[in-house]
């Protein structure tokens, strides 16, 4: 859905050639006192409307800098942006002045964080905090916002909501406070919904009851929905395609039923068997072994090769570009066939 209210002069003519958004070889540095720190390295990723990618990682992985840098939230310096293109709707956003930019943020590509409770402004009523949206982007009087803001209260189903209106977001569930921040962020209709960690702090039932609440929404209003989370598990119903972060690159790029098929990366198949599963009760957990990589000091060749059960001796030399399996797969490995197989190094 566009927003009528924004420039057009911001589109370029022929939108059909142009997915809704797309991420091309972003890079994104940050400079610190130990030294350089090369958050993302080249991650290029699509989305069309009414599409959900799913970006998953560990946390260090890149997946909430390349968010921050599509909103335009990074902080720069020290964040550097030294290569790549954010393009909504064929224009590249990181080349737009930052009041062109503020107008697509939140309007057009609205953002949720997963700490509702800090995203949240505490001396304020939750309704006052959508009225707000819609009296400074709409224009609208106090009480039409109110009306807007009950409105969207009901539509992500918070209970009573004409009384709970008036309510502070310490008053509410954590559940109840991520369905308020998922209010504010769809209250102006954006086109795109990027969702960080949404259900991170929450627990295993309300998890699925907003991961069911954002698709249902996505699904009303055609949104492309990006879901940024550490947890394979939450987006196998969700998700149409999944890109795999690992120190700051995407390592494997697929549709979703092919990841839970086959896994095309040693990581991803490592974070497939970290899933628990009822069948297997009373068994200890899979964790990949070691830890994620210090972005100050990355390994040589592949980054994930400490920790890979195929790494064989190019693979400490050699950094792996991202090979084409097919048409919609892609994984940075040399061996991604052997992963395919099943077959073990
Ligand atoms: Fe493992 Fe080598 Fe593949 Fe990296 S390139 S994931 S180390 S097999």
């Amino acid at each position: 859905m566009t927003n009528p209210s924004v420039d057009t002069h911001l589109l370029p003519a022929d939108r059909s050639a142009e997915p809704l958004l797309a991420v091309d070889n972003l890079h994104v540095e940050f400079k610190t006192r130990q030294g350089l720190v090369r958050a993302v390295n080249g991650v290029s990723y699509s989305l069309s409307a009414g599409e959900t990618l799913a970006v998953l990682g560990e946390s260090g992985s890149g997946k909430s800098v390349t968010a921050q840098a599509i909103m335009g939230i990074l902080d720069m310096p020290p964040a550097r942006i030294p290569k790549g293109e954010v393009r909504f709707h064929g224009t590249d956003m990181l080349r737009l002045s930052e009041e062109a930019r503020t107008q697509i943020r939140g309007q057009r590509i609205a953002m949720i964080f997963q700490d509702a409770l800090s995203a949240l402004n505490p001396v304020f009523t939750v309704g006052w905090q959508i009225a707000e949206m819609f009296r400074v982007h709409k224009g609208m009087s106090k009480k039409q916002g109110y009306a807007k803001a009950v409105e969207l209260m009901e539509r992500v189903r918070i209970p009573a909501a004409k009384q709970r209106v008036h309510d502070y977001p310490h008053q509410f569930s954590g559940g109840m406070r991520q369905r308020i921040m998922i209010a504010m962020s769809i209250a102006l209709d954006p086109e795109v919904l990027i969702a960080d960690e949404p259900t991170t702090a929450l627990d295993v039932t309300v998890q699925a009851q907003i991961m069911e609440l954002l698709a249902e929404l996505q699904r009303e209003s055609n949104m492309g929905l990006i879901l940024i989370t550490h947890d394979l598990g939450v987006v196998a119903d969700v998700a149409d395609k999944i890109a795999v972060m690992y120190g700051g690159r995407i390592v494997e790029h697929a549709l979703v039923h092919d990841v839970y098929a086959s896994p095309a990366h040693p990581y991803s198949k490592g974070l497939l068997e970290s899933i628990p599963r009822v069948d297997l009760k009373g068994q200890d957990l899979y964790a990949i072994k070691g830890l994620p990589p210090n972005l100050l000091d990355m390994p040589t060749g592949c980054a994930f090769h400490p920790r890979c059960p195929y790494r064989r001796d190019n693979c400490v030399t050699d950094v792996p570009p991202l090979y084409e399996i097919s048409g919609t797969r892609s994984s940075a490995c040399h061996y991604f066939r052997e992963v395919l197989d099943g077959t073990s190094g």
